[in-house]
């Protein structure tokens, strides 16, 4: 007789690649009971924490995933949200997969990676990853909004750098209809930059930006746009062209009273920080010709990029291997695959990428595990209980769909005016309005 296929899975972490799997596997088994957990109470990871707040076009994706775990009687194979229940805090992995025929590690891998020129460690120079944290409202850990002054330097120019100088320049009313963290705007917007330099080490044709970050800029009112490059794209580089371009059409602009200026200087690269006590000047150590060599800074957040060899959120599993891998999603040690584990999203590729290629690699992985399964490798074992097999203690702890429901309700209810929701900050708040209890 062919063996089944895996009847209890569980998905360690719910950002987008998590919750990808799990689509791709609850079409293909519809017999299986898959469980998503999340340390957080609150589900989709970085689609909630990460993306920018002003860009719910790009967050409304959770829509299809409140589909997939919403019970209903027409969906009673809803795929189970487990959150608040940490692998390797609250239960260790090896318990874990004891009671699943097979788990899926989706826990991401999100650190900044570190300004490390002289002087970076001054006051003022700040990972972008904190002012996002505030911006963001993430509970745990829950980082103030760094104090940021009138000269800033930002270094990098992708997507994340992008973010940085749409946050530096808007005003209140250019975040209708977002769920920023409004104490952290209103901090703020107290006192906001109105000299912003932004370094790219590459020219503009290699540059990382997407182009239509940089054209979504342009809609910005009252902002002044000037830009240095280092070096033209070739003929052959159309994207490169076309990057150009939209920078160019920036300078365009007409602005009569700019209340913030943004220079973009490509081929520039910063080889020190200086001040007294704090930031005062970043030195150029590259840069194009006519740009000034030391640029007056209060204030530097770095938007260089991920640390690509940042491990897994606590390392709740040492002995694995967990080196970006392109290939297959089967989790090894010292060599060897490991039976029924497997690792999907940036856990697997290394921190980068859009959503887009979290839902590709997951499909492909989707179908590595159903050719394990068909093979025979994969399968249900009776032995194994998944979450009602847990114990009772860990059950209760876990926050249900129904009940991140119940939070997102408060959230959306406390909605500022022309905002469309007010993220709670502090976890056990959400926990509380989970369980019913009447919150302030
Ligand atoms: C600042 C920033 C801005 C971005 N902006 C965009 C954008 O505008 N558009 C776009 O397409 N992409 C954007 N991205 C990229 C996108 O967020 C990632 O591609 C994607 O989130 C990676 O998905 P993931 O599921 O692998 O990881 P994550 O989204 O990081 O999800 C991992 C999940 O695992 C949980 N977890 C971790 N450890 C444990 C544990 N031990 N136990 C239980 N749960 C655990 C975490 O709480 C989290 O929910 C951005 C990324 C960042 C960092």
């Amino acid at each position: 007789m062919s063996k089944l296929p895996p009847k209890h899975i569980a998905i360690v972490g719910s950002g987008p690649s998590g919750c990808f799997v799990a689509q791709s596997l609850q079409r293909a088994w519809k017999d299986s009971e898959i469980t998503v957990f999340d340390r957080f109470a609150v589900p989709y990871g970085l689609i909630r924490y990460g993306v920018a707040a002003d860009h719910q076009h790009t967050k409304a994706i959770t829509r299809q995933f409140d589909r997939m775990f919403a019970a209903s009687p027409a969906a009673p194979n809803a795929v189970r949200f487990a959150g608040n229940i940490e692998i390797g805090t609250d239960i260790t992995l090896s318990e874990l997969r004891s009671h699943f025929d097979l788990v899926i590690l989706a826990s991401g891998r999100w650190r900044d990676r570190h300004l490390s020129v002289p002087g970076s460690r001054l006051p003022g120079v700040v990972p972008s990853g904190d002012i996002i944290n505030a911006l963001n409202a993430v509970p745990r850990p829950s980082i103030p909004l760094p104090e940021i002054g009138e000269r800033v330097v930002v270094v990098g120019a992708g997507n994340v750098a992008i973010d940085m100088v749409r946050f530096l320049v808007k005003t209140a009313e250019d975040y209708s209809g977002s769920d920023i963290a409004p104490e952290a705007l209103k901090q703020y917007l107290a006192s906001p930059a109105s000299n912003i330099t932004v370094l790219s080490r590459s020219p503009i044709a290699t540059a990382k930006a997407d182009v239509a970050m940089v054209k979504e800029l342009g809609k910005i009112p009252g902002v002044r746009f000037s830009v240095a490059n280092s070096s033209p794209a070739t003929e052959d580089n159309a994207l490169g062209r076309k990057r150009e371009e939209a920078f160019e059409s920036l300078t365009t602009i007409e602005v009569t009273e700019p209340r913030a200026h943004v220079h973009f200087i490509f081929g520039a690269e910063p080889s020190k920080v200086t001040g007294d006590g704090r930031v005062g000047q970043v030195h150029l150590g590259v840069a194009p010709a006519g740009e000034a060599s030391v640029i007056p800074a209060d204030t530097v957040i770095s938007a260089i990029g991920f640390d690509v060899n940042a491990p897994g959120h606590l390392n709740y599993a040492e002995e694995y291997d967990f080196g970006p891998s392109e290939g297959s999603g089967q989790v090894e040690a010292g060599g060897r695959p490991e039976a029924a584990l497997y690792r999907v999203g940036w856990l697997k590729r290394g921190p980068v990428g859009a959503i887009p290629a979290n839902r590709a690699d997951s499909n492909k992985v989707a179908k590595e595990i159903i050719a394990a399964s068909e093979s025979g490798e994969l399968f249900a074992n009776p032995d194994h209980g998944g979450f009602a097999a847990l114990p009772s203690t860990l059950r209760e702890q876990a926050i249900s769909f129904a009940q991140w429901q119940k939070i997102d309700a408060a959230e959306t209810e406390s909605a500022e005016t022309d905002r469309i929701r007010t993220k709670i900050l502090s976890h056990d708040a959400m926990l509380d309005i989970a369980h019913g209890a009447l919150v302030e």
